[in-house]
C-alpha cells in the first residue's frame, strides 16, 4: 500500500468533491464550549504506531487506530503494517479500533456501493476478532458526496485530514484532524494552546512513531512533548469514541434541563 501523488487535474477534482461533500452534513455533534479534548489517531496502524500507544499509556491515555483489515501485514509508506493479533492486543490494552475501509479505498473516486462493500467487509473482518468499528477515517482524507452518505449511515463519526479545532456545532462526518507529519509542529503547538484557551475538540493524526520516523510519521520525542503540552493546558486525552459519548451525554443533559 503506497501513496500515489495525484496529478494537477486529479488534485483539483478531489478538492471540488471535498467541498461538495462538506456542504452536505448528515449529523451534527454539539461540542460544549467548556469541553477541552484531544484525540491522538494512528492511521493504517503500521507496527511503528505501537511506540505512540506506549507514550500515551505512560500518561494514562489511549488513542484511536484506524485499520484496514485487508492490507494488514503488508508494506506501507510508514513501514510494515500490524498483524490482526497486534490489532487485538491494542484493543485489549484499551485503545480504540476504527475503520479505514478494507483495502484503503480512496472514497473520492469510487461509487457509494464500492465504498459500502469495502466498509462492510472491514466491519465483518473486525467482528471475527470481536471488534465493533463505529468511527471512520477517510483514506488520505478523500471523499465525495455519495460515499459520505454511505459512511454517515454506517459510522457515528468520520474524520478528514484537515487542520483545525472542532468547536460548537460540528459535522460528525467531516471532523477536522491535523496531521502530525509534514509540519514543523509550531502550528500543532498553536492548535493545542488554542484548544486550551477557547475549548473544543482537537484531533491529531499520524502513522508511525519512532526516533527517526517515516515521512508520514512523528518523531517520538515530539509526540511525547505534544502529549505533555495537552496536559499542561488541562486538555484531557481520549479516544474518538469516548469524546463522542461525552458530547452526546452532555447534549442529552442539556436537553433534559430545558423547560
Ligand atoms: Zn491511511
Amino acid at each position: 500500500m503506497h501513496y500515489q501523488p495525484p496529478g494537477l487535474l486529479e488534485r483539483v477534482s478531489r478538492k471540488v468533491q471535498r467541498a461538495h461533500a462538506r456542504a452536505r452534513p448528515y449529523a451534527f455533534l454539539d461540542i460544549p464550549p467548556d469541553m477541552r479534548r484531544v484525540s491522538f489517531c494512528f492511521d493504517d496502524f503500521p507496527k511503528g504506531a505501537r511506540e505512540g500507544a506506549e507514550i500515551l499509556e505512560r500518561h494514562n491515555a489511549h488513542g484511536t487506530f484506524y485499520v484496514c483489515f485487508g492490507v494488514l501485514e503488508t508494506e506501507s509508506d510508514s513501514g510494515p503494517l500490524a498483524s490482526a493479533q497486534d490489532v487485538r492486543d491494542m484493543a485489549a490494552r484499551g485503545h480504540e479500533i476504527g475503520c479505514h475501509t478494507f483495502d484503503h479505498m480512496l472514497c473520492c473516486s469510487v461509487s457509494a456501493r464500492q465504498a459500502e462493500e469495502s466498509c462492510i467487509r472491514n466491519r465483518e473482518e473486525a467482528a471475527t476478532h470481536g471488534l465493533t468499528l463505529k468511527h471512520f477515517a477517510y483514506p488520505e482524507g478523500e471523499l465525495n458526496i455519495r460515499t459520505k452518505r454511505v459512511i454517515a449511515d454506517s459510522y457515528d463519526t468520520a474524520r478528514t485530514v484537515l487542520k483545525g479545532v472542532n468547536q460548537g456545532r460540528t459535522d460528525a462526518h467531516y471532523l477536522k484532524a491535523a496531521p502530525l507529519y509534514e509540519t514543523d509542529y509550531s502550528d500543532i503547538r498553536a492548535l493545542i494552546v488554542r484548544t486550551g484557551k477557547e475549548g473544543g475538540w482537537l484531533i491529531l493524526c499520524t502513522h508511525d512513531i519512532a526516533e527517526t520516523p517515516s515521512q508520514y510519521g512523528t518523531p517520538a520525542a515530539i509526540f511525547e512533548e505534544l502529549v505533555r503540552l495537552c496536559m499542561d493546558h488541562d486538555i484531557a486525552i481520549a479516544p474518538v469514541g469516548d469524546v463522542v459519548a461525552e458530547i452526546k451525554q452532555k447534549a442529552a443533559l442539556h436537553k433534559g434541563a430545558e423547560p
